[in-house]
């Protein structure tokens, strides 16, 4: 099942990682990994993905920055994850331009639920969730 497109994960801890790559799989997508955020910017540019999921806690560039990086050049419907349940972490990450935010732990199912919810609202606008 890889009918939904491209999607491109950004993570640097390998088990999130692999736990990603499966939702999404599972999802219908073609998934690419990367572990840096410069590695995930480099993925998006070239892999045109439709959905991008990054961590906000990478080795070198943060989850914000990743975004302010690719949205010029890309439509992609962007997830962010975090451990950080901050109110100012999720503005900030609408603020970049997150479609949707993920707080850690999260259950795989409800990941799957959010994107597909994001995907169904096309690109009406971003989907944000009250806080
Ligand atoms: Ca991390």
């Amino acid at each position: 099942m890889t009918g939904l497109g491209v999607a491109v994960v950004i993570e640097d801890d390998a088990d999130m990682r692999n736990l990603l790559r499966a939702v999404l799989e599972r999802t219908g997508f073609s998934v690419f990994t990367a572990d840096t955020g410069l590695e995930g910017v480099d993925l998006v540019r070239h892999r045109l993905p439709r959905v991008v999921t990054v961590d906000v806690g990478l080795p070198d560039i943060d989850g914000f920055e990743v975004l302010r990086r690719i949205r010029p050049f890309s439509a992609a419907r962007t997830v962010v994850l975090t451990g950080r349940t901050d109110e100012a972490d999720i503005d900030e990450a609408l603020h970049c331009g997150a479609d949707e935010y993920v707080t850690k732990p999260f259950h795989p199912r409800e990941l799957r639920t959010r994107i597909e919810a994001m995907l169904a609202a096309g690109t009406a606008g971003p989907v944000h969730h009250a806080v």
